[in-house]
């Protein structure tokens, strides 16, 4: 699906392409459409597995390579959601929001509280900090009756 965020997503990313003397090319095109169709969270074999099942061959080191560019281009955003797991998302234009994360299933939720903002803005004031942006990732339990790994409890 082609939406504003898409169209403005491709018009940076040649412009950033174009700054930093990279080619233009199709698998580039291909992954950042790929990506901002989707709207979970995602890793690099996640992205090839369906570009694959799409009939996009795109090899894996493309797709390492290529989140790198994305990434430092602010086109994609990179979450560290415990120890060893690395998932991105796509970043530009999107409203600024956090994490959940079951430690049971390692599903990931987002939640948006405008409060945070404002504490941000109050803290940076406080400490004489520009704060450009936060990372806030609560771990817990979610309450999904099919939640994977969750401990049964004895009744
Ligand atoms: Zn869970
Ligand atoms: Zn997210």
């Amino acid at each position: 699906m082609k939406d504003i965020h898409y169209e403005k997503a491709v018009a940076k990313f040649l412009i950033f392409l174009e700054e930093k003397g990279l080619r233009k090319t199709t698998e580039r095109m291909m992954m950042l459409e790929e990506i901002y169709s989707r709207h979970d969270h995602f890793d690099a074999e996640d992205l090839y597995k369906t570009m694959v099942d799409k009939k996009q061959y795109v090899s894996r080191a493309t797709i390492y390579n290529n989140l790198e560019v994305l990434l430092e281009c602010g086109l994609i955003r990179k979450n560290q959601f415990g120890n060893n797991v690395t998932k991105y998302e796509k970043a530009a234009n999107f409203r600024q929001h956090d994490h959940l994360i079951c430690l049971d299933c390692q599903q990931v939720k987002e939640f948006c509280d405008p409060r945070l903002q404002q504490i941000q803005k109050m803290i940076g004031e406080m400490m004489k900090f520009e704060i450009t942006q936060h990372d806030l990732l609560l771990y817990g339990h979610c309450e999904k009756a099919d939640c994977e790994n969750k401990k049964v409890l004895n009744n």
